[in-house]
């Protein structure tokens, strides 16, 4: 280890998730695949489990297919920051989107629905995973931006949603250990989890109901249509299926190019740090907030649920990085928020691929027969069981209301097939762009 790399890397440093010390992907092989089922669910994370979960409960048999390891996608490797809210209006590329208010009413209302049903989840499946509802803190990075925040702040009010107030700079340590902030704006009704316990009582809900077959490292390979279902072609043998939900969304791959060409993987990566004074920690977070700021480029953070250690993410680099050359990077990022952690050593670091979609907003449908439930766009812990949940209860009829985002075309993204060869140039541009609003303007 070069020398600098011991003042950064603590001795028993790991490429993995910090989450995965609690609860580990799970090695599950079906003891031999049924031919044939109601419905095959692509994908073992929290929108296929949530799919299957509520198809047993809706009386509906089902076979969940996971390539890996069930739990090593996105779900176990999250910051485990969950709000009532959801961007929109913005596409990736930055470019705005203009809708009915009918319409952002209509989402914003999803997104709490969904922020409550995580919240039902857990208590009725007494899933013990840290849930905390203790707002966030989302930073104003340059001056101008503390202004657009106070445009939202009175849009937010003004929209019925108290829960929300400014903090100006000068009394921004009451919220965080850091004078990074030209101020920021609190959302009360947000929280945080430990993504992978959250994942493991997910999973451990969905073996609990008979009708449910997991079936891991069993990749489905082929599509193909037979009467009125599905012959789902697998890496461990075929099944026919009435219908098909695929929920692979940072991982979708050639085996749904439709989906492939509107969803773009992006890569997300965070670090851990040792356990670091109890003074410290309540200096740095003393409200037990999650952060978020409003750069492009963002970094989001928090403490661990024991309140010991620095959970810190963001987008070290838009192209392929290794782990300690990205765990540099992130920490730089850290102590430009958080000098104190100047002696502080990182115990791991990891990366997970979310989903960007063009406009931004997750999506839920049908295509050509195929149901999804797909596009994240970096925030998936409340939205994607939500949304995977919906779609069980639809398959099963027993869905009140309308599909969300079923009737919300999912967007091709122009001169893209499934290979983000612009994300360099895009990331570029938002760096480039921060740097204009932070240090120049
Ligand atoms: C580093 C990181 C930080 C994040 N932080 C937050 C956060 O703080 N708050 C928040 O709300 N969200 C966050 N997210 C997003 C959140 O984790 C995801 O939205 C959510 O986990 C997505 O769940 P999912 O079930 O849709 O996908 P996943 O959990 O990724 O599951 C998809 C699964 O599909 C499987 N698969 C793919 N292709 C096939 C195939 N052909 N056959 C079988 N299986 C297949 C994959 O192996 C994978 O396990 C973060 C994500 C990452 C990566």
């Amino acid at each position: 280890m070069p020398d600098r790399d011991h003042r950064i890397f603590a001795s028993d440093y790991k490429e993995e998730p910090y989450w995965w010390e609690a609860f580990r992907p799970q090695a599950i092989e079906a003891p031999a695949l049924p031919r044939r089922t109601d419905v095959v669910v692509i994908g073992g994370g929290y929108a296929g489990l949530s799919t299957a979960r509520a198809l047993a409960d809706g009386g509906i048999e089902s076979v969940v297919v996971e390539a890996d390891d069930f739990g090593s996608g996105a779900s176990t490797r999250s910051g485990g920051a969950i709000s009532a809210g959801l961007s929109i209006g913005k596409s990736f590329t930055g470019k705005t989107l203009a809708y009915e208010p009918d319409f952002v009413r209509e989402v914003v209302g999803w997104s709490i629905a969904a922020y409550r049903a995580l919240h039902q989840l857990v208590a009725s499946e007494k899933i013990d995973c840290h849930l905390e509802q203790r707002g966030r803190f989302l930073g104003a990075c340059a001056a101008s931006h503390f202004d657009a925040l106070r445009v939202r702040h009175d849009k937010l009010r003004a929209g019925g949603a108290t829960d929300c107030h400014l903090v100006g700079r000068e009394e921004q340590r009451a919220e965080i250990g850091s004078d990074y902030y030209h101020g920021g704006l609190v959302l009360e009704t947000a929280g945080k989890l430990h993504p992978a316990l959250f994942y493991g009582g997910l999973l451990a809900a969905v073996r609990r109901r008979n009708s449910i077959t997991l079936a891991g490292q069993c990749r489905a390979t082929r599509l193909d249509r037979s009467g009125d279902g599905w012959r789902v072609v697998t890496s461990a043998g075929e099944i026919a299926a009435k219908h098909v939900v695929v929920a692979t969304n940072g991982y979708t791959g050639e085996l749904t190019p439709h989906l492939q060409r509107r969803l773009v993987p992006v890569a997300s990566h965070i670090i851990a740090t040792e356990e670091i004074p109890r003074d410290l920690a309540l200096r740095l977070s003393p409200k037990g907030r999650t952060f978020s700021e409003t750069r492009r480029v963002l970094n989001y953070y928090r403490l661990s649920p024991d309140g010991k250690r620095v959970i810190f993410g963001g987008r070290a680099r838009f192209t392929e990085v290794d782990g300690r050359q990205r765990a540099r990077l992130l920490r730089r990022l850290l102590l430009q928020r958080f000098p104190e952690l100047e002696d502080t050593r990182i115990t791991h670091s990891w990366q997970g691929n979310v989903a960007f979609t063009y406009d931004a907003l997750p999506h839920a449908g049908e295509v050509d027969g195929l149901h999804f439930v797909v596009g994240c766009n970096g925030s998936g812990v409340s939205m994607m069981p939500y949304l995977g949940n919906a779609m069980g209860q639809a398959l099963a009829g027993r869905l009140r209301g309308r599909l969300p985002f079923a009737d919300v075309p999912l967007p091709a993204i122009p001169l893209y097939s499934g290979k983000p060869w612009f994300l360099p140039a895009i990331g570029g541009a938002f760096r480039a762009l921060d740097y204009f609003d932070e240090r120049i303007r």
